[in-house]
């Protein structure tokens, strides 16, 4: 298949070729590289946009549950939804693979939905080029809706909220002392906090968890991208579909607020020169770090800096000059 026809059979809804393209952007290899940057380039021009979900939350908190559930309402309601996942390796040992299809077995079976599970990629960075890019492919074949997955550890919330228009954090019913577990930071990136498992026996827990957490927000900043009330904090069950379509409108009060205010534009373009940016530090970091001759010339420099041989200065030029850089 060339990449004019895998463009066509993509914004044709074709989810095969969807499917290839996606692994294209995955592949390392550099013939595969430059054939997905004119896939994407192709496809640019369509202007396609669909709404961009990221959802976090720690293993065990009901992330696929919700994704199920709340694809199948989307569903539902005619849209088209895609499901990806951002895995940290670090984090694959323990848990099970996000984006796993035995996961969301209804989900997987509906042909309005569709989903990728994250690949065996260790490099952060990679991974968030490959989601990004697995974006551009889902909005490019029709999806309305694209919910991007992953656990609550470090950076990868960054990645996702950065790739994201909205971003959730899916939160378990807690007391008090958990509560002041959570990092401010994550709190600060988000959009709606949604406590699940809000059925049962744990429901009163949940409404008060809900209260704890939607009276920490109100203690935040406001962010100019918030209207009033947000960002939220509501509860939700996944398990017996409570609460969700609750949180779909939410959520779409949300951005009809931002896409009048120009916030939601904003944020893209902002987002896209983040990526352009962060691609380009990549990049150059990794000159520095795989192996070949920049490499070994910062192991040689090294060594002649550590014996005071050379000043770090003078040995830092040299490997300027070696990447082909001058320096100010
Ligand atoms: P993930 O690791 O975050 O994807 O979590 P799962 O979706 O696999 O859910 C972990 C466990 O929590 C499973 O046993 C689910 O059945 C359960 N669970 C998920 N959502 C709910 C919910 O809304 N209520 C209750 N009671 N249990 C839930």
């Amino acid at each position: 298949m060339t990449i004019t026809e895998m463009a066509e059979r993509i914004l044709a809804g074709d989810r095969r070729a969807l499917a290839r393209a996606i692994t294209l952007v995955e592949s390392g290899r550099a013939d595969h590289r430059a054939q997905a940057t004119e896939l994407l380039e192709t496809l640019r021009p369509c202007g396609r946009q669909g709404l961009r979900i990221g959802l976090s939350g720690t293993p065990g908190v009901g992330k696929s549950t919700f994704i199920e559930s709340f694809g199948m309402m989307l569903t539902a309601l005619g849209l088209r939804v895609a499901v990806l996942a951002v895995d940290p390796s670090s984090a694959r040992s323990g848990g099970s693979i996000l984006g796993d299809k035995t996961r969301m077995e209804r989900l997987s079976r509906d042909k309005n939905a569709f989903i990728r599970p994250s690949p065996s990629q260790s490099h952060l960075g990679g991974v968030a080029r490959r989601t990004r890019e697995a974006v551009a492919l889902c909005e490019a074949s029709g999806f309305d809706v694209i919910l991007i997955e992953t656990v609550g550890v470090g950076q990868s919330e960054t990645v996702v909220a950065e790739i994201s228009d909205l971003f959730n954090l899916l939160m378990a019913p807690a007391g008090g002392d958990e509560l002041q577990g959570v990092k401010r930071g994550i709190m600060e990136i988000a959009d709606m906090i949604l406590v699940n498992k809000a059925d049962g026996e744990l429901k009163p827990v949940a409404t008060r968890t809900q209260a704890d957490y939607a009276g920490a927000l109100r203690l935040l900043r406001k962010r100019p991208q918030d209207p009033e009330g947000f960002p939220k904090a509501m509860s939700v069950s996944a398990l017996e579909e409570n609460g969700l379509s609750t949180a779909w409108e939410e959520m779409q009060t949300l951005t009809n607020w931002r896409r009048e205010q120009g916030h939601f534009d904003r944020r893209r373009a902002e987002q896209a020169r983040y990526w352009f940016e962060e691609e380009v530090r990549q990049t150059l970091l990794a000159q520095l770090t795989t192996p070949g001759p920049v490499k070994d010339r910062m192991q040689a420099l090294g060594g002649q800096v550590a014996t005071g041989q050379t000043t770090p200065s003078a040995a830092a030029q040299e490997i300027l000059k070696t990447l082909g850089m001058e320096s100010g």
